[in-house]
């Protein structure tokens, strides 16, 4: 999703966020992506969700035996969402088991896309999950709020200077001015006191607003 500050936010792909593997992996070769863990109560299989709104712009069917090039991947799908900054921003996941989207479908943010397998070139089932900005593969983290775990203290998460999406509070991020506002409760008043309030108020044109709500009749 976007916030207020037109930063994007985007939703994780799985219910459990456990990295195994993060930007770089633990011997320092790129990775650019993100893997995350799937085997969990005996079952490699969980539901993927979509990160973010956008439109599915492709799919792939692994082929069931090669495992270079694009169907290193296996199963995938990848998903273009609004432009971030003018520039094309997707999502991929890959390693699927199944998918549940067409190319070219209008998705929602947190929307069943696929399920997790093992599928390309996998040494035991994982997510892969890419965030690509402009065409780069970016570190997905950025993209992400802080909360998840790793599975051990070698996964790679942040380089300095990088870190966590903040996730707005609720009132912050959304909501009328009128909604932001506190609720001040007086009372039990006095007719006149009332009155004078009453006309405070109508001063300061919050009747009109919809600001005061009275239990008296007027
Ligand atoms: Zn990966």
């Amino acid at each position: 999703m976007r916030l207020s500050n037109g930063d994007v936010l985007l939703a994780w792909p799985l219910a459990l966020h456990v990295l195994t593997a993060g930007y770089f992996y633990s011997d320092g070769s790129r990775h650019e992506a993100i893997d995350l863990r799937t085997n969990q109560d005996g079952s490699i299989i969980k539901p993927v969700y979509a990160a973010e709104d956008g439109t599915v712009q492709e799919t792939q069917t692994w082929d069931g035996h090669t495992k270079t090039g694009m169907q290193s991947y296996g199963t995938m799908i990848r998903i273009r969402h609004a432009d971030y900054a003018g520039v094309t921003l997707q999502t991929r996941y890959a390693h699927l088991s199944r998918i549940c989207v067409q190319k070219g479908q209008t998705i929602q943010e947190g929307q069943l896309i696929g399920y997790t397998g093992d599928t390309g070139n996998v040494s035991g089932a994982h997510l892969h999950f890419e965030v690509i900005l402009g065409g780069t593969r970016r570190n997905p983290l950025v993209w992400l709020d802080g909360d998840f775990t790793t599975a051990n203290t070698g996964v790679y998460t942040y380089q300095p200077g990088e870190y966590a999406v903040q996730r707005p509070a609720q009132a912050a991020a959304q909501g009328s001015p009128a909604e932001r506002l506190q609720t001040i409760t007086i009372g039990p008043v006095t007719q006149g006191d009332a009155d004078a309030i009453l006309a405070v108020c109508k001063a300061r044109k919050l009747d009109t607003l919809g600001l005061y709500h009275s239990a008296w009749a007027e």
